[in-house]
C-alpha cells in the first residue's frame, strides 16, 4: 500500500476505527462482552453500553489499543511509518505524537512480531545454518576477543524464509537443539567446517560441508543465503547506532519478519500481527 491509497484507506477518525474492526485488531461486539445480551448499541464516540445490565466499554476493550489514547488514523500513520523504518523522533515529529508514544508503540509492533513466529519445524528441502557476532564495538576488551559481541544463529531455507535467534554461545548441543526445533528431518543442511554442526547427522539431518576456502568449487555446496541476511542484518543495525544489548533479540526479530517479508505488503502484513495481540502483553 503506498501512501495515497493509504490516506484512502485511512480517511477520518470513523473510517479508520471500521478498518480496525475489518482487520480483526478491533473488536466487533455483537453482544455484551458481561452478560452476553444483544441489546448493545453505542452511547458515546468510544462506548458501548449493554440495555440489559446497564455497563459500558469502550471500543478499545481487550485490543493492542487498550489504554492507549493514540487516534486511530494516527496509529494506521505509525505502522506506516514504522514499515518504511522511519525513527521513533521523525515518526514523532510528523505525527505531531510525544517520543515515548511513538517508542511504545513501536515497542508493541516488534513484540508482537516475535509473539506471531511459528517456525516450529516449519524449514525443510535445502537449508543453511552459520552463525554470527553483532555489536561489540569496543575491541579487544582486555584479552577477550568477543567481548561484548552477542552471538546469533541463524537457518535460512533456500528460497525461502530465514530464521535467527540470539544464543548463549556456539556450543554443538545449543546449536542442534535449535536446528532439531526448527527443521524438519530428512533436510539436507549445508554449513561450514565449523564443529558445532558435527552431530547433525546423527540426528538425521543429511549434511554438508564448505570449504570456506573453495566455496564456489563444488556447486550447490555454500551458504551465501545466510550470509546476505548477515550482511542485510549489519547493514540495517548500523542505523540504530548500539541497540540496547537487553533490546537487540527484539530488533534481531523485526530483520528477520523484514526480510521474509521482503516481497510483501508489509503494512499489510503488520496489521496482522497485532490481531489479537493485546497491549498489555508488552510489559514495558
Ligand atoms: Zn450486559
Amino acid at each position: 500500500m503506498n501512501l495515497s491509497e493509504l490516506a484512502q484507506y485511512i480517511g477520518d477518525e470513523g473510517k479508520a476505527e471500521q478498518a480496525l474492526i475489518e482487520k480483526g485488531i478491533l473488536k466487533r461486539y455483537d453482544v455484551c462482552p458481561i452478560c452476553g445480551e444483544d441489546r448493545i448499541g453505542r452511547v458515546r464516540r468510544s462506548k458501548y453500553k449493554c440495555y440489559r445490565c446497564n455497563k459500558e466499554w469502550g471500543v478499545r476493550r481487550d485490543s493492542v489499543l487498550e489504554g492507549m489514547k493514540i487516534p486511530f488514523t494516527k496509529f494506521l500513520m505509525a505502522i506506516k511509518l514504522f514499515e518504511l523504518d522511519t525513527s521513533v523522533r521523525e515518526s514523532a515529529k510528523q505525527l505531531g505524537l510525544a517520543y515515548n508514544t511513538v517508542y511504545r508503540l513501536y515497542q508493541i509492533l516488534r513484540h508482537a512480531i516475535v509473539i506471531t513466529d511459528t517456525n516450529y519445524q516449519s524449514f525443510s528441502g535445502e537449508i543453511e545454518m552459520d552463525e554470527s557476532y553483532f555489536g561489540g564495538r569496543r575491541k579487544g576488551n582486555r584479552g577477550r576477543g568477543a567481548a561484548g559481541k552477542v552471538p546469533v544463529f541463524g537457518i535460512l531455507e533456500r528460497g525461502g524464509k530465514v530464521t535467527v535467534e540470539v544464543v548463549s554461545d556456539v556450543k554443538g548441543d545449543t546449536l542442534l537443539e535449535l536446528a532439531i526445533r526448527k527443521v524438519k528431518r530428512g533436510s539436507l543442511i549445508y554449513t561450514d567446517r565449523f564443529r558445532s554442526y558435527n552431530g547433525l547427522v546423527s540426528y538425521g539431518f543429511k549434511h554438508r560441508r564448505i570449504d570456506h576456502g573453495k566455496r564456489f568449487a563444488n556447486g550447490k555446496v555454500y551458504i551465501n543465503g545466510i550470509e546476505g541476511f548477515w550482511s542485510f542484518a549489519k547493514e540495517r543495525l548500523m542505523k540504530y547506532h548500539g541497540v540496547n544489548p537487553a533490546k537487540f533479540p527484539l530488533y534481531l526479530k523485526e530483520l528477520e519478519f523484514r526480510y521474509n517479508h521482503r516481497d510483501h505488503d508489509l503494512f499489510a502484513d503488520l496489521l496482522q500481527v497485532l490481531v489479537g495481540y493485546s497491549s498489555v502483553a508488552c510489559t514495558e
